[in-house]
């Protein structure tokens, strides 16, 4: 059995304290991966700060964007009104991640910090970069059916696992953070990072930092949005691939384009290139396709995983055809 200490917080400025005043703490709420990492000793955290009763938990349409708390749970926030009325996409991508039971543990601050689900980080009898580094990695040159086709690294392929995320990213959401020097806004796409040289560090909060929030801006895009996921069984299965598409279609053409996509790289992968050959065109497939195939620039297939480089243009295509509201 491993021990560990356990205290409860009630203000955002005690969680940070206690971050500082205990190095090997780690953060709990509602545990749907800390629980799992910590039962399969993936992490042994010597004490877990509970933030359950932190007042996190609302959504405030503040008319420029939404402000939401980080302990509102992906359930709540999914079916949210103002999330259905203003932020379909964000909607669509939670309701297609995990299983009902999960997403009314889950929050959004936990969403964010959750780790791969690459098989190697969680088996501790292999060699994972990223649980351990400088072991190697396991998948490079095994099973990387699910890894990253983007940014990858020689010391991990690994793909961040959230729906949430990508929806988030194409969004322009920030992440809002309170720590020891303060509170700050990070921008979504810098929030989480690629492996690089050290895989092990999975976004760019500080030392004894805290997610207290996303904020996401009011945007045009209304029901003009697709979240496609691409995946093995019908309901409860991290993505293959995945797709966030927003369009802001106005006289015929296409004012503002969004895309992202899950399941292809280690963090949500923003697409900036594709968007910006969509503006001003007429929508139509062509154009999508075009768009995908420039998205596609840089891909890289591991062997298992090479299915990606086929699959990943289709659903951009996909994705964007079903937010244009075009027939196919
Ligand atoms: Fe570990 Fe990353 Fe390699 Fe998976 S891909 S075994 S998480 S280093």
């Amino acid at each position: 059995m491993i021990n560990f200490e356990y205290m409860r917080v009630s203000t955002v400025k005690a969680a940070v304290d206690a971050l500082r005043k205990y190095p090997d703490s780690a953060v709990i709420a509602g545990g749907t991966n800390l629980v799992d990492l910590m039962k399969k000793g993936v992490t042994s955290p010597g004490r877990l700060v509970d933030i359950t009763n932190l007042p996190l938990k609302e959504i405030i349409d503040e008319g420029t964007g939404l402000r939401i708390g980080a302990l509102v749970a992906n359930s709540d926030l999914a079916d949210d009104a103002s999330v259905q009325a203003a932020y379909p996409l964000l909607s669509q991508a939670l309701k297609a991640g995990a299983s009902a039971q999960l997403r009314n543990m889950a929050t959004v601050g936990g969403n964010l910090l959750q780790r791969t689900r690459c098989g190697y980080f969680y088996d501790v009898a292999m060699p994972c970069n990223k649980r351990k580094p400088g072991s190697g990695c396991g998948a490079l040159q095994g099973y990387n059916r699910m890894h990253a086709i983007f940014g990858g690294s020689s010391n991990c392929i690994a793909v961040h696992p959230s729906d949430m995320c990508v929806a988030l990213a194409a969004l322009d959401a920030q992440v809002l953070v309170s720590g020891p020097a303060g509170d700050r806004k990070i921008a979504f796409t810098d929030f989480h990072r690629l492996p690089g040289a050290t895989p092990e560090k999975d976004n760019n909060l500080n030392k004894n930092e805290l997610i207290t929030g996303v904020y996401i801006p009011a945007n045009q895009f209304g029901h003009r949005v697709h979240y496609l996921k691409v995946r093995d069984r019908a309901s409860y299965a991290f993505a293959l691939v995945s797709v966030a598409a927003a369009l802001n279609i106005r006289d015929g053409r296409i004012v503002t384009a969004r895309l992202a996509m899950g399941g292809v790289a280690h963090k949500p992968w923003r697409l900036f290139e594709a968007e910006k050959n969509l503006t001003g065109k007429t929508p139509s497939i062509p154009v999508f396709e075009q768009a995908a195939q420039i998205a596609m620039k840089g891909a890289k297939g591991y062997g298992a995983n090479n299915f990606k480089l086929k699959l990943a243009p289709a659903a951009l295509t996909e994705a964007l055809t079903r937010a244009s509201g075009i027939s196919a």
